[in-house]
């Protein structure tokens, strides 16, 4: 959460600082802001709403700076208005910076630097820095960063201009994403590759505790104590995939229509030579004498792991758990070097997942994890990773990595329930060509999508709904709310089907709208009773199922048929399904579908 961006370079810095700020809006649009320095002159601008809000105010504005940082935030402290919007300066001006992380003990630093005279003019904890740094500033700025280091605890990716140093940007990192990069038109600091691939690919990404200082002689690093460091740039891949909307009115709609290519390019990536996971042969070896595995994330990814968890234990025969990683992280479940511990994120970078991985370390607990971002935080503290080839994800709900996600924790199933002689080479292979079957299967959902264009209806006038399943059609439930809710501001509850009359079932008033998810073929007729009992009671319900139980349901009005696959793989043919009527729901609504209220994309925050 939060983008921030830093230039040096021969030309005009604005335009490429609008740029990168353009490439990291995912990441938060509650305001923008740039400050450019030229001679030892520091011009900040900066305003609440969108980057078109700052390109609108410096329209008409002629910097002519060449060095320069920027910023777009996602509030944490204090409300996103023009104030609290990024860069932030210190009491004097000597120093401004722009902030993504937070600084968990602001408000005691904040009260001893009033006492000291300090002046604040925000509410947010990001100041709290840009005042430290000119309290410990004495000349050398390497060793004002060291002291700021030793009082602030918390996460922050910092960009740093300081008036004694024109044409220089400092950018320094705990907790939260920094990358590097130079090309021929100037050195960039990015939290993102994304906004330095225009440029170049060839990245540093800086380790914790590292600063780095950028002017027109290069790229100098630092470690803790100030001893300078040589680092080595990692080549990073262009996406197959373009960050760009092409013909289609919103980015979430594209990334649904990807869905059956990255599903495909994800699943030939992990098999080489008829091998699953060939990247994995070392974790394998443990695979027999695992007694546990966790699997760990937020959000949708949180319910990919759900649906790994379910299908590992069902044909790995071994006990799972999925758990939230902010409830992970600060939680008790015993771990070991018998247990393996699966992190899942899209970003790479989600700092509750990535704080649950470090603790899994601690705890010499065998670590996995599933990322679309290679070379991101929680790929490179991992043991082993398995990557999703989802390319760049720009709407803010998931849906392709989700999807990626998915089929990846299938297929470690399969892996991890053959390599323990769980299943037989037969079984493997006849749920391997299943899995293979899965992207031609998603396309058929999407090129039939006007079906959920038709039973987006359901939610008419409604701002409350239901979802509810059984088995793996309880964690495609959960996944189907949370994107109903994201983008169309729909307060809908998942819940599991058979739970409904132990409580809930006295909220279910005549016309809510309740999705009924019924792929569990031995679960169905249980499902169908519970679908009996919501209607009974005046809900209007779209049930879900697979093609097959096309007569069984012939008497009932909203049915949205899906191909038939086997129960271990239907929450990702249910997951296109629930994307697609999620989205016609949030348009019908007219909602802001790529950039809903209060979200952003990479929770690099607590
Ligand atoms: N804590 C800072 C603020 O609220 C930065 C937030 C972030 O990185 O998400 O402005």
């Amino acid at each position: 959460m939060c983008g921030i961006i830093g230039y040096v370079g021969k030309n005009k810095a604005v335009p490429y600082l609008i740029r990168g700020l353009e490439h990291l809006e995912y990441r938060g649009y509650d305001s923008s802001g740039i400050a450019v320095m030229e001679g030892n002159e520091v011009i900040t601008v900066k305003t609440s709403g969108r980057i078109k809000d700052l390109k609108n105010k410096l329209a008409g504005i002629d910097l002519t700076a060449k060095c320069g940082i920027g910023h777009t935030r996602w509030a944490t402290h204090g409300e996103p208005d023009d104030i609290n919007s990024h860069p932030h300066s210190s009491m004097t001006g000597l120093f401004t910076i722009v902030h993504n992380g937070i600084i968990e003990n602001y408000l005691s630093l904040k009260k001893e630097l009033l006492s000291e005279g300090f002046t604040f003019k925000s509410s947010t904890d990001t100041e709290v820095i840009a005042n430290l740094l000119e309290k410990y500033y004495e000349g050398d700025m390497l060793s004002a960063l060291n002291k700021c280091r030793r009082v602030l605890t918390g996460s922050y990716a910092l960009c740093i201009l300081c008036r004694d140093f024109p044409d220089t940007v400092y950018g320094t990192r705990k907790g939260s994403p920094l990358l590097c990069g130079k090309s021929a038109g100037g050195i960039f600091f990015s939290s993102d590759t994304v906004a330095l691939l225009p440029y170049t690919r060839d990245v540093f990404s800086l380790d914790e505790d590292e600063t780095a200082i950028i002017n027109k002689k290069g790229i100098k690093f630092f470690g803790n104590d100030g001893e300078s460091k040589e680092k080595k740039s990692e080549r990073v891949s262009l996406p197959e995939q373009s960050a760009d909307k092409g013909d289609f009115p919103h980015f979430m709609l594209k990334e649904i229509f990807e869905q059956p290519r990255v599903l495909k390019s994800t699943l030939d990536s992990l098999i080489k030579n008829g091998e699953l996971l060939p990247d994995l042969r070392e974790l394998k070896k443990s695979f027999f004498a695992l007694q546990k595995i966790c699997f760990v994330g937020c959000g949708s990814a949180y319910h990919a792991g759900l649906a790994g968890k379910i299908l590992t234990e069902k044909i790995g025969n071994i006990t799972c758990i999925a758990e939230t990683a902010s409830e992970f992280r600060y939680g008790n479940v015993p771990l070991d070097n018998k247990t393996l511990c699966i992190f899942i994120s899209q970003s790479g970078e989600t700092a509750d997942t990535l704080a649950a991985l470090l603790k899994a370390k601690e705890k010499k607990a065998r670590t996995l994890s599933v990322i679309n971002v290679r070379g991101s935080s929680i790929a490179r503290e991992s043991e082993s990773v398995i990557y999703t080839e989802a390319g760049p994800e720009i709407a803010v709900a998931t849906t392709k990595a989700y999807t990626a996600q998915l089929i990846c924790l299938y297929l470690f199933a399969l892996c991890f329930a053959h390599e323990r002689w769980q299943i037989k080479r037969d079984e493997r292979d006849r749920l391997l060509a299943e899995l293979r079957l899965l992207p031609a299967k998603a396309q058929k959902i999407i090129d039939e999508r006007d079906k959920a264009e038709l039973f987006c209806s359901l939610f008419d006038g409604k701002d409350e709904g239901w979802f509810i399943g059984r088995g793996s059609d309880y964690a495609s439930a959960m996944e189907g709310s949370l994107k109903m809710k994201e983008i169309s501001y729909i307060n809908t509850g998942a819940y599991p089907a058979g739970e409904l009359k132990h409580g809930t079932i006295s909220l279910l008033e005549k016309g809510t709208p309740l999705v009924a998810l019924c792929c569990e073929d031995r679960l169905f007729p249980k499902a169908f009773a519970n679908i009996k009992e919501v209607k009974a009671r005046g809900a209007r319900v779209l049930i879900l199922a697979k093609e097959k139980n096309a007569r069984e349901l012939s008497d009932e009005e909203n049915v949205f048929l899906l191909p038939d696959t086997p129960d271990e793989f239907s929450s990702l043919l249910q997951a296109v399904a629930l994307q697609l009527l999620s989205y016609y729901t949030a348009l019908k609504r007219g909602c802001d579908i790529d950039k809903p209220k209060n979200l952003a994309k990479s929770v690099t925050v607590e």
